[in-house]
């Protein structure tokens, strides 16, 4: 079994390893954030007529080739067009027609003139000033054309996505399956949220922490509950959960603590070790499994080891097996405003608060960094990775920092 190994060489086991779960239609809506399986290619002309992009008069060029501020053209009303309606008439010399936008444009007519730049009764329609041929008129096909491939297969569909399938009138959309990732949290001293805290005992935090994390990344978290440090149990579980989940997530009993049976329990299911301890901090006793090509993720338990090993080994072969091709997190070089004076013979890495402000990022540590410690990873956004033996950081120096949540720097 692989031992001891560089984060880099954690990460890129996992990646070789990682299989993507088959397409599957799903009701438009329910794709969002999902990766398309198949190119979308429009079969209909957008718009599928021409269109009137404004509130006007649809005339012909000819018409007003004349019309000046002082000798405007005057036009007789012969039809009103609203959106959804199609006219019957055509425009014939010296006539016009009452136009709205979104409603297809009459025969005859080639030009839109907004009411604005119009002076007009029930009967007629003065004009002003000549406009060239096709001006403001929105082409037939002018967004999307029949045969056009309009979204290509591996976009992840975000709203506009949507909207264009809805043009398309897709009500299902073929897509990679999220997947289902089981989450089972080990320790005796552990008890369930709804229960009284007796002597010795803790909540289980991290199976919830740890759906969170995987619903926020579009996957589909299913809690297994809690399992004493007792490895009949503990196998048990995860053969179930195997028979049904894509990956499965322990957390706790992965060390080196005579109550640590985790790599135990995964090899006496029969499951190929990938690798035990990876050289960083937190969250050094990572061991990973494979179970008929499902990965079986053993965590420390301590809650901030957990969230930070979730999201540099768990996170990105989540998002690659529902077929995203851009994992990583974003990495921005950021000014330091704390210090860190440690250093450390082992990588690092320590949560932070990074925000930005004129152009430039800034970084703060909170003052509790522990691995057992869970409060201070509210409001932290973002990850500094301290390669071992380098530092100390002082306040005002350049540094790289992960962000686990962009949207979150910027607020
Ligand atoms: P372990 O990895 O089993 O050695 O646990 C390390 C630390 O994390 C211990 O202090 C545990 O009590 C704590 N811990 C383990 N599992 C959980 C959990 N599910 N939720 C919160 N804390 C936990
Ligand atoms: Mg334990």
């Amino acid at each position: 079994m692989r031992t001891n190994i560089s984060l880099e060489e954690a990460l890129n086991i996992l990646l070789n390893e990682n299989s993507q779960t088959e397409a599957i239609h799903v009701p438009l809506l329910d794709s969002l954030g999902s990766v398309l399986a198949e190119d979308i290619t429009s079969d209909i002309n957008m718009p599928p007529f021409d269109k009137s992009p404004l509130d006007g008069y649809a005339v012909c060029s000819d018409d007003i080739k004349t019309a000046s501020k002082k000798v405007p053209v005057t036009l007789k009303v012969i039809d009103f067009v609203p959106a959804g309606h199609v006219s019957s008439k055509k425009i014939k010399s010296g006539e016009a027609m009452r136009i709205m936008t979104g409603a297809k444009i009459p025969e005859g007519a080639d030009v839109i003139i907004r009411f604005e730049d119009t002076e007009f009764t029930e009967e007629d329609v003065r004009i002003y000033t000549p406009l060239n041929p096709n001006s403001n008129i929105c082409k037939l096909g002018e967004d999307m054309k029949v045969g056009d491939i309009v979204i290509e297969k591996g976009t992840v569909i975000d709203s506009p996505e949507i909207g264009i399938l809805a043009s398309l009138g897709k009500s299902f959309v073929k897509v990679y399956r999220k997947p289902r990732v089981a989450i089972l949290s080990t320790g005796d001293e552990l008890v369930d949220i709804h229960d009284v805290l007796t002597d010795g005992k803790i909540r289980n935090s991290n199976s919830y922490t740890i759906a969170a994390q995987i619903k926020k990344i579009g996957a589909k978290p299913l809690m297994l509950g809690i399992c004493d440090d007792g490895i009949e149990d503990i196998k048990e579980k995860l053969k179930t959960a195997l028979s049904w989940a894509d990956m499965i997530i322990t957390t706790g009993g992965v060390s080196v603590g005579d109550c640590d049976l985790i790599k135990e329990a995964f090899q006496q299911l029969g499951a190929e070790m990938l690798f035990w301890r990876v050289k960083m901090k937190p969250g050094t006793p990572i061991a990973v499994a494979k179970y008929d090509n499902k990965l079986i993720f053993g965590l420390s338990g301590n809650p901030a080891a957990a969230y930070i090993t979730f999201e540099q080994f768990v996170r990105p072969i989540v998002l690659k097996k529902m077929g995203k091709q851009k994992y990583k997190l974003m990495e921005v070089e950021s000014i330091l405003e704390s210090e860190f004076s440690k250093v450390s013979s082992q990588n690092r890495f320590v949560r932070a608060n990074t925000y930005y402000k004129d152009g430039k990022y800034y970084t703060k540590f909170p003052s509790k960094h522990s691995s057992g410690v869970l409060s201070s990873l509210s409001g932290t956004n973002s990850l500094f990775y301290i390669p071992s033996s380098t530092g100390p950081y002082k306040e005002g120096q350049k540094i790289t920092v992960q962000l686990l949540n962009y949207s979150e720097v910027l607020k």
